[in-house]
């Protein structure tokens, strides 16, 4: 079985909106009140792991006797929130997070509801979704018949549109595909990454625009008087500014990785620790911006689809200061350094020369000469 979602805009009317506004409400108040009672069992057995465990927790359930209006909204929303709740525990108690924290007004609002009974249908530009009723969507590609809708997450973002996320299950064996092409890639800060055949990523130039447009609208926020007019406005600004470009990078990440998934039948990256480069870099916040984790997530289940592969080889092998010619290793190289030069006589681009020794690297680990 895999998985696979399609997102897509919604387009509520004015009742629908106000009954999505409710429904992210009352799952935010499901969720805290749930999240106050826990941490009350909480500091009650906290020396007490057995206790801990064996004690039952609050379901919505309880709280619909107490607030009727819950009722209103969906209730398997309400259920997903118990679920997250749990989820954000089970995280805190493995060490994997901090502890889980109220959620305010300003948090994203979103909420989740399953498939149950054939409670949720798409029909000819609308989808049937629990008490909402049809909302209408643009539905800009299809699902295909195989695939089966388990459950969807309803998003307004800052900027007052409404999205949906459908997630959905299919069987699906691909058959391995022989390793034929292979390529290496060097994740490059300015343009995504430099393959060993030379070739660059590049985001679209228009991207970059964007990205310049935002910064200077993010300068004009902040000369103006918080909680202004003037500043409401602007901020709106900046808000759409933001959506405009994460959407422009996830449609360029979909299409350079679409484009790697067709051509080759393996590709070879480096294990990247983002977090740990971008703080061992100073890079900050770049880094992240830069989508290379989107990128291999993207990669990896379109060549998962094919029956292709993804090969990650180990972060610490070093593919800039090897010779992929003759194998020597560098003492040092600077990161000024544009040329690769070797004392056996081969230059190339540095990063190119790096690719061509991760490709190297994965075809060791294909078992392929
Ligand atoms: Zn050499």
């Amino acid at each position: 079985m895999a998985n696979k979602a399609y997102k897509f805009r919604l387009y509520p009317t004015q009742e629908q909106e106000q009954l999505l506004a409710k429904t992210f409400g009352c799952v935010r108040f499901v969720y805290n009140k749930m999240l106050e009672e826990r941490i009350q069992i909480y500091e009650k057995f906290k020396d007490d792991k057995e206790a801990l465990k064996q004690h039952k927790f609050p379901t919505p359930a309880k709280y619909k006797r107490d607030f009727p209006w819950l009722k209103e909204v969906d209730s398997l929303a309400l259920a997903n929130a118990q679920l997250n709740l749990q989820k954000a525990f089970t995280n805190f108690f493995s060490g994997r997070a901090g502890f889980p924290k109220f959620k305010s007004r300003k948090a994203k609002q979103s909420y989740t509801t399953n498939v149950v009974n054939g409670n949720i249908k798409l029909a000819d530009g609308y989808i049937k979704l629990p008490k909402l009723k049809w909302v209408k969507l643009k539905q800009h590609r299809q699902i295909p018949v195989h695939h089966i809708i388990k459950a969807c997450t309803i998003t307004k973002t800052k900027t007052g549109k409404y999205f949906i996320s459908i997630l959905t299950e299919y069987e699906h064996q691909p058959v391995p595909k022989e390793i034929e092409n292979v390529v290496g890639l060097d994740f490059s800060m300015n343009t995504l990454y430099v393959d060993s055949e030379g070739k660059r990523a590049n985001y679209p130039r228009f991207y970059r625009q964007a990205l310049e447009k935002l910064a200077r609208a993010q300068r004009v926020l902040s000369r103006r008087r918080k909680g202004s007019n003037r500043w409401h406005k602007q901020r709106l600004k900046v808000a759409q500014l933001h959506e405009k470009i994460a959407n422009q990078r996830q449609d360029f990440l979909h299409q350079a990785s679409r484009q790697l998934a067709n051509r080759y039948d393996a590709v070879v990256i480096e294990d990247l620790n983002m977090k740990g480069m971008s703080q061992a870099l100073h890079f900050g916040q770049s880094v992240h911006d830069n989508g290379w984790g989107l990128f291999t997530t993207f990669l990896q289940y379109k060549l998962a689809e094919q029956g292709k592969k993804l090969i990650k080889i180990d972060k610490w092998f070093p593919s800039s200061k090897t010779c992929s010619c003759c194998g020597r290793v560098k003492v040092s190289l600077s990161l000024s350094e544009r040329l690769f030069r070797c004392e056996c006589g081969f230059v190339a681009d540095r990063d190119t020369n790096a690719a061509i020794n991760i490709k190297k690297e994965g075809l060791k680990q294909l078992g392929i000469a």
